[in-house]
């Protein structure tokens, strides 16, 4: 599982978690999210302008 961090507000989509008040279920692949979904915080960055944080090691 991956995460990704909007470069502007920090955001952070982590696939284990998803984006559930988004609609994606815990769990949904970078690659299931739709290429013009925006950022849910700051509704300025796409899909593509996040960057990949790696794994999520905890
Ligand atoms: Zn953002």
């Amino acid at each position: 599982m991956m995460s990704y961090t909007c470069p502007v507000c920090d955001y952070v989509y982590d696939e284990r978690i998803g984006a559930p008040r988004e609609g994606f279920a815990p769990g949904t692949a970078w690659a299931s999210i739709p290429g013009d979904w925006c950022c849910p915080d700051c509704g300025v960055r796409e899909k593509l302008d996040f960057e990949p944080s790696g794994e999520v090691r905890r």
